[in-house]
């Protein structure tokens, strides 16, 4: 439903008022200590959602989306829980695979309580890993790899049923994180996540719980938050106790969030097309003068296409244009809306927009110049050229081809590699990276391969974007 002029006026008109010209008035003591002692590293791109934040099909989901093609199928069955199936497993490809946990009609043991469901995978992993410690001997390189696996997937169960976002950091931050590399603190961009809106019943923590919990941690840890958006909140009109928000979910939420007389503040927003609407989305675009105008920053999932809408066709606003999401398949549908052009328009209207396309595209799109997604690169280079457009390349690490690629360009001495240079971040995706491959050691040989231009990743670029002062 659209917002009546007077209504959105009265909006701007307040959030103006109330939302600080200064981003520093956003940070947290905490974090405002680490900058003034000023030794530390940044990891621009990493979450901490726990279990309750997910369900059982995101998680089967993101395995299925992104480990190693040799273990595909072993993962699947020991993931799905399914003594048979209908169909023959080993005839299926990964994209097969994804459509079927798309389709609700796929029954996963416990599915309605991911608790029940990760205490059960527990158990099942352990008394496999154990039988490897004991009695297996370890024959082949695959034997090897796979008892890896199941330890990172033993490591991120365990991390998950801790039910708490702070457990979650602290694990990330003892293990994973690229100090425990390169020394000194850590700052973590962490952005949320609202799978609740497009994914919904299973999920444990409602969208205002997870908004308390990441803000409250924000000003126990050195985090900067970012506040996830989804427009389709705006056609929420009442609070979970039935009062009638001002505006609706999405702008109440926003105008507390930014609000400098509260105690607490989040610093960005985040937005996540493929989950079913594009950038252009008429009710984001309040949302977007405002962050232009208060230095907001705001961070956009642009690469893979694992995560997305349920919906088999379906209909997006773009500028209040009702127009058809064009694919055939559930991945097209996410990869059309993941496309970073869609944002060009949204950079014109909104002059000053400071925004990072995340994960620079996809590793897809670093790996062959012949890819479906190559002219991602491209794209985002003009974007950067044209406007306060940064970017990130995690989740990419593990994948040594568009690493490799990355590097090269890095090295070319040319202009695009100039902009690499002051507009690159480095991030993780800490934790949805961690079923590929060794994080901490991805990180390393990452840091050793990009040399010299690491310092800018880590640091000069994040603070550009984030425009921080002090
Ligand atoms: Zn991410």
């Amino acid at each position: 439903m659209k917002m009546l002029d007077d209504q959105l006026n009265l909006f701007k008109q307040i959030a103006t008022e109330t939302i600080s010209n200064n981003a520093d008035s956003r940070l947290s003591p905490v974090v405002k200590n680490i900058i003034k002692k000023n030794n530390f590293v940044y990891d621009a791109h990493a979450h901490i959602f726990d279990g309750k934040c997910i369900d059982v099909k995101y998680f089967v989901t993101r395995f299925i989306g992104s480990v190693p093609e040799k273990f595909l199928r072993r993962v699947w069955r020991v993931l799905t829980r399914r003594e048979r199936e209908i169909f023959k497993l080993n005839e299926m490809s990964r994209e097969q695979l994804l459509d079927i946990l798309y389709d609700d009609k796929l029954k996963i043991r416990y599915d309605e309580d991911f608790d029940r469901y990760l205490s059960e995978l527990e158990t099942t992993v352990e008394t496999e890993l154990k039988q490897f410690n004991e009695e297996k001997e370890l024959a082949s390189i695959l034997d090897f790899d796979w008892k890896n696996f199941l330890g990172r997937l033993l490591s991120i169960i365990k991390i998950l049923k801790t039910s708490r976002m702070s457990k979650v950091y602290k694990e990330f931050h003892k293990k994973y994180s690229v100090q425990n590399i390169e020394g000194g603190d850590l700052l973590t961009v962490v952005l949320g996540m609202d799978l609740n809106m497009s994914w919904g019943k299973a999920i444990q923590e409602s969208y205002d719980e997870q908004f308390y919990e990441l803000l409250d941690l924000s000003y126990r840890k050195p985090i900067i938050p970012f506040l996830p958006l989804d427009p389709r909140r705006a056609e929420e009109k009442n609070d979970e106790d039935g009062n009638e928000y001002q505006f609706n979910q999405l702008y109440d939420k926003f105008l507390e969030a930014f609000d400098k007389n509260s105690d607490r503040n989040y610093f960005g927003v985040k937005i996540y097309p493929a989950l079913g609407y594009l950038p252009s989305d008429s009710r984001l675009q309040p949302l977007f003068e405002i962050c232009a105008a208060k230095g907001i920053p705001v961070v956009t999932h642009c690469g893979g296409e694992v995560v997305s809408s349920f919906k088999w066709g379906f209909d997006v606003d773009r500028f209040g244009e009702i127009v058809r999401c064009e694919g055939n398949s559930r991945k097209e549908r996410a990869r059309w809306l993941n496309e970073p052009l869609n944002w060009k328009p949204v950079l014109e209207k909104h002059g000053g927009l400071k925004l990072n396309l995340g994960h620079f595209g996809g590793a897809d799109a670093w790996e062959s110049s012949k890819g479906e997604t190559a002219h991602r690169k491209q794209e985002i280079f003009d974007l950067m050229r044209d406007h306060s457009v940064y970017t990130d390349f995690s989740f990419n690490l593990e994948d040594e081809g568009a690493t490799d690629n990355f590097v090269q360009k890095l090295q070319n001495e040319d202009e695009e590699s100039e902009l690499m240079k002051t507009r690159c971040m480095f991030g993780t995706d800490f934790w949805v990276v961690l079923p590929m491959s060794n994080l901490l050691e991805d990180t390393r040989q990452f840091m050793m391969k990009v040399g010299n231009d690491k310092k800018k990743m880590l640091k000069d670029n994040v603070i550009e974007f984030l425009g921080i002062n002090s």
